[in-house]
């Protein structure tokens, strides 16, 4: 081989141009996914404190942030809800009325080319904030499968593109195809957290749901961050169960878990880029201690090999206004059977409100609402 100084490595990197042509990895808006939180009520546009730039909000300020994923070409939007009321087995997550389930009405109304995913978890609807039912003190794994199959079914019916557990309940993607396909959904992928690592990264993200746990911790059924080999395993068992995408969370921490994942199964595969990690930049840069208009996460993506994975982001996804490829779909729901609950599984009476204080979107969040969309554009400046 020729060494130096025939080999200059820096030839390519002398001019912007030069650099261009030979970039490997692209980030483009298609690949990104936008975490939305729908709450019930009216012109609510709720910043979450610890997460600048991502809010919590009603049906009608959630349909226009959805426009704007349109207009951006992303790759979709995922919904996550904040019920009425929770109750010991979070009934809201599958009924046909909850919030997730109208979020999803009112976007296919409004934008029925953007993808919508549903993120099927119990989670933000118990009142104990588990992602399944308790039994005994312990999260109940086959009752919570159960439960789960019925949210995907309520999902699907109202035009959710793509279901996405995020429990890590044991068997869940297997009860949810049966569940999806008996309704007549067989046509509707499963998105699965197939490698869900406990980690103090999702705090942020609790508040913007409102799913802390009341007791204990998730680390019975999500992943210890030590153990590659299981996180492997876990992946190959939703593959086999069906799922359609698998997904690596916490993205940047798990790396090695994406580049293994992506050469062991060949999947489809979703990096989640958490609360945490969102939390962490922007503290960073209210502090001026980095750029955040440069940060941008061709990791990610170079993990992933040549295919592209999905990077679905905890935060404000939004690049600037361009006529990307518009995400192609077919949703139209069809009808599903119900699903019987069992008798220990109904609807809890103990179910407590929690207040949402609609109506309130005040100027501050207005114009917090046009400084985003300003960050969001140096965002993506270099793409
Ligand atoms: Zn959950």
């Amino acid at each position: 081989m020729s060494q130096f100084p025939i080999r200059r490595m820096r030839r390519l990197r002398r001019t912007q141009a030069l650099r261009r042509l030979v970039q490997e990895t692209h980030l483009v808006p298609s690949q990104l996914v936008w975490p939305l939180f729908a709450c019930h009520g009216e012109g609510v546009r709720r910043e979450v404190a610890a997460l600048p730039g991502v809010c919590q909000t009603s049906l009608d300020e959630l349909v226009k942030d959805a426009e704007r994923a349109r207009r951006l070409g992303l790759g979709g939007i995922i919904l996550f809800g904040l019920p009425a009321a929770k109750d010991a087995t979070g009934s809201e997550a599958y009924d046909e009325q909850g919030i997730v389930q109208q979020a999803a009405r009112a976007v296919k109304r409004a934008v029925p080319e953007l993808l919508v995913i549903g993120d099927a978890c119990l989670c933000e609807y118990t009142d104990h904030g588990h992602c399944g039912v308790v039994q005994d003190g312990e999260v109940d794994n086959d009752a919570s499968v159960y439960l789960l199959g019925k949210v995907a079914v309520t999902q699907a019916r109202a035009g959710i593109d793509i279901v996405a557990p995020s429990d890590m309940m044991d068997g869940r993607v297997a009860g949810i195809r049966k569940a999806l396909d008996a309704a007549g959904f067989s046509r509707v992928p499963i998105m699965s957290y197939a490698a869900k690592m406990a980690s103090a990264f999702y705090g942020p993200f609790r508040e913007a749901a409102g799913s802390t746990p009341q007791f204990g911790d998730r680390q019975s059924y999500q992943m210890q961050g030590t153990n590659a080999d299981e996180a492997m395993r876990e992946i190959g068992l939703d593959v086999e169960e069906g799922a359609d995408i698998v997904m690596v969370k916490p993205a940047l921490p798990c790396l090695d878990l994406i580049r293994r994942a992506k050469q062991e199964f060949g999947s489809p595969l979703a990096a989640y880029q958490v609360s945490g990690e969102y939390a962490m930049i922007k503290a960073a840069a209210a502090r001026s201690m980095l750029d955040e208009a440069r940060r941008h996460h061709p990791q990610l993506f170079r993990a992933g090999g040549s295919r592209r994975p999905l990077a679905a982001r905890e935060q404000h996804g939004p690049p600037h206004e361009s006529s990307h490829a518009r995400a192609d779909h077919g949703a139209d729901p069809v009808d599903g059977v119900g699903v019987p609950l069992p008798r220990d599984q109904r609807r809890s009476d103990r179910a407590c409100r929690i207040h949402h204080g609609s109506g309130e979107a005040s100027a501050h969040q207005r114009v917090h609402e046009d400084r985003k969309a300003d960050t969001e554009a140096a965002d993506f400046r270099s793409l």
